[in-house]
C-alpha cells in the first residue's frame, strides 16, 4: 500500500488541506488503515469530484480508494454487477456497454467512483424517472470504525445513513448494482429553446414524463423579460433497430474522445461578466429553437466536459464554488426570486443547470427531493459571494428546500437541521457506530455532522 503526505482539494480547488493519503489495494489494507488512524480520523476518497471538502481530512488520513477497482462479476442476463467501490463509472461504461448495459444513474461526469456515487447518493438527468444512485444498489459491503466488514441492504438504518452519508458511516468496499438495459450507445436528443424561466418550467412540467433524461442550461446573465431563458435538452436511448445503417455495425461502441488538458495557468479574469455574457449569448442563439431526434453519442449527451481534462482550472487560481439547491413543487416563486437575484447581481456562471427531481430517496442526507433543482458554478473570488450565498440559503431553507452537501464548501452549520430533517437520526447513528470518530472529514468538522 502506498502512503504519502499530500495537499488535497475538491474539484472546486478551494481550501486545500494536508493529509496522510493511503492507497489500499486490498480490503485488509483498508481495514488496517481505519484501525490505525490517529485522533484526526480517516475518510474515504474516490476521484475527488466532490466540489468542496467532503473527501479531505486536514491532519488526518484519507483512503484513496481508486486502487480497489475490480469489477468482480457481471450477470449479463440480468444486469447485476458486483464491483469494488473504487471502480469509476467510466470503467463500468467501457465494460458494460458492449454487453448491452448502462449505469443506472450518471452525473455530468463519468470520472466518479461507485463509492463516491453512493457516498453522495448522486443524481443524474433521469432523477424524475429513476431516482438517485443508491436506489439501484442491491447491497454494499461497509468497513466500519472497528475494522469489521458489514453487508448493508436497502431498508435498513445503516443503508439510509450510508447512501448520501459522505463517507461518515464507514468505507464502502464494494457494491452490487442493478444496471439499465440498452441496445445501442446512442441517444436520441430533442432540443428546445425557452424564452424565460416560466416557459422552461411549463415545458418541464408538461413533457418530462415522456423522457428518461432531461436537463436545461440556463443563461443566468439574461435579465428583464429574458430572465431564466434556457436551452432544454431531453433524450432517450436509441434502440438498435432505429439506428442509421452506418451506426448499426457497432451499435454498442463506446469511444469518448479527449482534447488536450486545460493549461495549469489560466489567465485571471478569463471568466469575467463580459466574457461569460458573450458566451451565454452565443450559446443561446446558436442552439436550435426546436429540433427533435438528433443522434448523439452517450458521452456527448451526458458528459460533454469530460473530453477536456482539468477543465476546473478555467476558474484560475481562486477556484470555484458550486451552489446547488432544490425547492419543492409549489415553491416556484422562490425559484423565480432566486434566479432573478442571481441575474440581477450579474454572477458570471457559465454552467447553470435546472432539472426537475422526482420522488425523493430514503438516504437521510440524500440531496434530492421532489421539485426543482438549480446548480451553478461561480468564481470563488467573486466579491461578496459568501454573504450573497448565505442569503440564498435562507430563502432555500425558508421554502423547505436544501443545498447539496457533496458540492458544498461554505454552508453555515446552523442551516443544516432545517434543510435535512433526518440529521438528528444521522448524528445519533454515527455516535453509536463510531463513538471515537474514526471517520471524519473537513466537511464533517465544518458542519458538525
Ligand atoms: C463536472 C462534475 C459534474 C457533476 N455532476 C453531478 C451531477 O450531475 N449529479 C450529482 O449528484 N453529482 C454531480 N457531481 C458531483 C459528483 O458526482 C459527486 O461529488 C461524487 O461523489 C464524486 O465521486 P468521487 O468518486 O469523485 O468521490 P469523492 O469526491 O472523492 O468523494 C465524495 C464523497 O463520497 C465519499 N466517498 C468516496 N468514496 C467512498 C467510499 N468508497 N466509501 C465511502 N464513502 C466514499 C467521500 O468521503 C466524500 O464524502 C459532479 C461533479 C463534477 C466535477
Amino acid at each position: 500500500m502506498s502512503v504519502d503526505t499530500v495537499s488535497l482539494t475538491g474539484w472546486g480547488r478551494t481550501a486545500p488541506t494536508t493529509a496522510l493519503r493511503f492507497r489500499p489495494r486490498t480490503y485488509e489494507e483498508a481495514a488496517a488503515t481505519v484501525r490505525g488512524c490517529g485522533p484526526r480520523g480517516s475518510i474515504a476518497r474516490g476521484l475527488g469530484r466532490a466540489h468542496g471538502d467532503a473527501a479531505q481530512n486536514a491532519g488526518g488520513s484519507v483512503l484513496d480508494m481508486t486502487a480497489l477497482n475490480r469489477i468482480r462479476t457481471i450477470d449479463a442476463a440480468t444486469g447485476l454487477v458486483v464491483c469494488d467501490a473504487g471502480v469509476s463509472l467510466h470503467r463500468l461504461m467501457e465494460v458494460l456497454l458492449p454487453l448491452g448495459w448502462f449505469v443506472p444513474v450518471t452525473p455530468a461526469t463519468r470520472y466518479v467512483t461507485v463509492g463516491g456515487a453512493i457516498g453522495a447518493d448522486i443524481h443524474g438527468r433521469n432523477h424524475h424517472f429513476s431516482g438517485s444512485f443508491s436506489r439501484h444498489v442491491q447491497q454494499l459491503e461497509l468497513l466500519t470504525a472497528e475494522g469489521e466488514i458489514r453487508t448493508v441492504r436497502p431498508g435498513t438504518d445503516l443503508f439510509h445513513a450510508t447512501a448520501g452519508g459522505l463517507g461518515l458511516t464507514g468505507v464502502i468496499l464494494s457494491a452490487t448494482l442493478r444496471c439499465h438495459r440498452v441496445t445501442s450507445s446512442w441517444m436520441s436528443v430533442d432540443t428546445e429553446r425557452t424564452i424565460d424561466l416560466d416557459d422552461l418550467l411549463a415545458r418541464l412540467s408538461a413533457g418530462d414524463h415522456r423522457y428518461r433524461y432531461s436537463a436545461a442550461w440556463i443563461d443566468l446573465l439574461a435579465r428583464g423579460r429574458a430572465t431564466g431563458r434556457s436551452v432544454l435538452t431531453r433524450g432517450e436511448h436509441v434502440p438498435r433497430y432505429a439506428l442509421p445503417a452506418r451506426a448499426r455495425h457497432t451499435p454498442l461502441a463506446f469511444n469518448p474522445g479527449q482534447l488536450p488538458a486545460t493549461p495549469a495557468l489560466v489567465p485571471e479574469g478569463l471568466l469575467s461578466r463580459t466574457s461569460v455574457a458573450l458566451f451565454n449569448e452565443l450559446r443561446y442563439r446558436t442552439a436550435p429553437k426546436y429540433r427533435i431526434g438528433e443522434l448523439q453519442r452517450l458521452s456527448t449527451f451526458f458528459h460533454p466536459l469530460d473530453c477536456l481534462p482539468h477543465w476546473n482550472r478555467i476558474h484560475g487560481r481562486g477556484g470555484s464554488v458550486r451552489y446547488q439547491f432544490v425547492v419543492g413543487h409549489g415553491q416556484e416563486e422562490t425559484l423565480r426570486r432566486i434566479v432573478r437575484r442571481i441575474s440581477h447581481r450579474r454572477c458570471p456562471s457559465l454552467l447553470a443547470v435546472l432539472k426537475r427531481f422526482g420522488a425523493g430517496d430514503p438516504g437521510w442526507l440524500s440531496f434530492p427531493m421532489p421539485g426543482w433543482t438549480l446548480a451553478l458554478d461561480l468564481p470563488a473570488a467573486l466579491p461578496g459571494l459568501a454573504r450573497f450565498l448565505d442569503s440564498l440559503d435562507e430563502e432555500v431553507a425558508g421554502a423547505g428546500g436544501r443545498v447539496c452537501l457533496a458540492k458544498d464548501s461554505r454552508l453555515r452549520p446552523q442551516m443544516l437541521a432545517a434543510m435535512y430533517p433526518r440529521l438528528a437520526d444521522f448524528r445519533s447513528l454515527r455516535a453509536e457506530l463510531d463513538p471515537n470518530g474514526a471517520f471524519r472529514s473537513d466537511l464533517s468538522r465544518r458542519l458538525s455532522l
